[in-house]
């Protein structure tokens, strides 16, 4: 018998839609059997919103699906604790400061409050805790490091304030995203910094002005002042993975600009790639729109428990759409995704104990997420599972907690657990049976409002009485 946590007894072939190439590409990682994985994490200024938990849901289900295929991965996310600006270029105001102004608190216990908020929240989503968080503020010195390398090669200069990347050095730069310099010379509508050689360069390091004296500010070589916001995730993935490592995810929104830039800090500094796959998430959409403060829509995961649901309901929701389409949230559709969460676990608590599981069943879920992690394919297979009544309810159950390493729902809490009542309710449950037995319908109506105003649904089938919670 094979049981959980074994691997999965047949080894497949995953393939990753590619961003690099444009390309749904077999993966083949560095090292045989291990995958060195990236992801830019959050700033933490302000909440995240459930618009960057899909993006972090994504790297969730590509981390779990890796391992599901008996890959070790030791993923990697960074913590983006050092204020940056308002805007990719490099100017507007440090958006730490607009925190700080707004909370009267200092930049470090911000900094603190908003990653506390974020692992809640993560853990409230059940996204396994990556390998290494490492922050940005605790690795100026790597950053340092990097920006002297790219300095000594020529790839540099300097301004009145900071120095800067010179993109125009750096052949294949706007290669990755398919921008030429032209074009966004073009698209530049403003030239904010007249000093800039080129509207693409950006900051590796700014100095701390000198009317004021910034709360997170560090020596450098070439002043006191403060990181870009780029550099970091070029300094840390070479800390904690290799160079170049195998993949590296993110919302789209990033590849334009950091993306774009981490390749040239990168591959400008040591003559290879940042990574060798690249996984765009594609954005969720509030009511078909953007997501913005003005228009009040930018819910947080605190936000919608507040409305009356689960952050696992989120989850499930979150795999209602591939990765690489736009997936429009509404209240209806979260409530959609609850109450399949809710039958879910209402039909797993009749299984049976588990025994072994479907080896069949298990790779029709495998081949839809070894197909570019294709979760709503992979959704139609639980669901297919649930309503196959050739396969007894033990290897179902046995089936499903496998294929929840993946899904993460915490069905371990569900199957082939049947709903515990108190004394009291077996009691009205013991009457009703007695009353349907006698024909008096209308003491067992009672009795079934008397159950259900104690939070219970109570069902009649073949076999008797069956008991459930209520969800409403
Ligand atoms: P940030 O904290 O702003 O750096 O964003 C964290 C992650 O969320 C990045 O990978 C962004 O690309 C991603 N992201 C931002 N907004 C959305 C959205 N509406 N939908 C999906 N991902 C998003
Ligand atoms: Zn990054």
């Amino acid at each position: 018998m094979i049981g959980r946590g074994d691997p999965t007894p047949t080894s497949m072939t995953v393939s990753l839609y590619n961003t690099l190439n444009r390309t749904k590409e077999e993966f083949k990682p560095i090292h045989r059997g291990k995958v060195g994985l990236y992801a830019c994490g959050p700033t933490v200024y302000q909440n995240a919103t459930i618009g960057n938990f899909r993006t972090f849901l994504m790297t969730d289900v590509l981390r779990r699906t890796l391992e599901f295929n008996g890959y070790e991965v030791r993923h990697v996310m960074n913590i983006t604790d050092v204020g940056h600006l308002t805007d990719d270029g490099d100017e507007g105001e440090d958006k730490m400061m607009v925190t700080m102004r707004k909370e009267g608190k200092s930049a470090w216990d911000i900094a603190e409050f908003y990653t506390k908020r974020f692992l809640k929240d993560m853990e409230r989503l059940n996204i396994v805790r990556p390998t290494v968080m490492p922050k940005a503020t605790e690795h100026i010195s790597e950053q340092i490091e990097l920006i002297k390398l790219l300095e000594e090669k020529g790839f540099t200069y300097r301004t009145s304030d900071g120095v800067y990347f010179e993109t125009s050095k750096f052949e294949a730069y706007g290669k990755f995203s398919g921008q030429n310099l032209e074009e966004k010379e073009a698209g530049t509508r403003v030239e904010a910094n007249p000093e800039k050689h080129n509207p693409s360069d950006f900051a590796l390091w700014k100095y701390s002005k000198p009317e004021e004296k910034r709360q997170m500010e560090w020596d450098s070589p070439w002043g006191v002042g403060f990181p870009g916001w780029h550099i970091e995730c070029s300094a840390m993935s070479e800390k904690y993975l290799d160079s170049p490592f195998d993949i590296h995810t993110g919302g789209i929104d990033l590849k334009p600009v950091h993306h774009e830039n981490e390749i040239a800090q990168t591959t400008a500094a040591h003559g290879n790639a940042l990574a060798n796959y690249w996984l765009h998430g594609e954005f969720l959409l509030i009511d078909n729109g953007k997501m913005s403060k003005s228009l009040g829509n930018v819910y947080i995961v605190e936000d919608l428990i507040l409305k009356g649901f689960e952050a696992l309901a989120y989850r499930y929701f979150s795999f209602t759409a591939h990765y690489r389409t736009k997936l429009n949230f509404t209240w209806e559709a979260l409530e959609a995704a609850q109450n399949a969460l809710n039958n879910l676990r209402d039909v797993v608590r009749d299984w049976d104990e588990p025994t072994d599981f479907d080896k069949d069943a298990i790779q029709r879920f495998l081949l839809k997420l070894n197909d570019d992690l294709d979760m709503p394919g992979a959704i139609a297979e639980v669901w297919g599972l649930v309503n196959d009544e050739s396969i007894e309810s033990s290897i179902k159950s046995a089936t499903i907690l496998k294929i929840d390493e993946v899904l993460g729902f915490n069905l371990i809490d569900y199957v082939s657990k049947p709903v515990k009542v108190s004394d009291k309710i077996r009691k009205l449950l013991e009457d009703r049976k007695v009353a349907r037995e006698n024909k008096d319908w209308n003491a067992s109506d009672v009795l079934r409002d008397q159950i259900a105003d104690a939070g219970y649904m109570v069902e009649d089938t073949s076999s008797g009485q069956k008991v459930r919670e209520r969800h409403d």
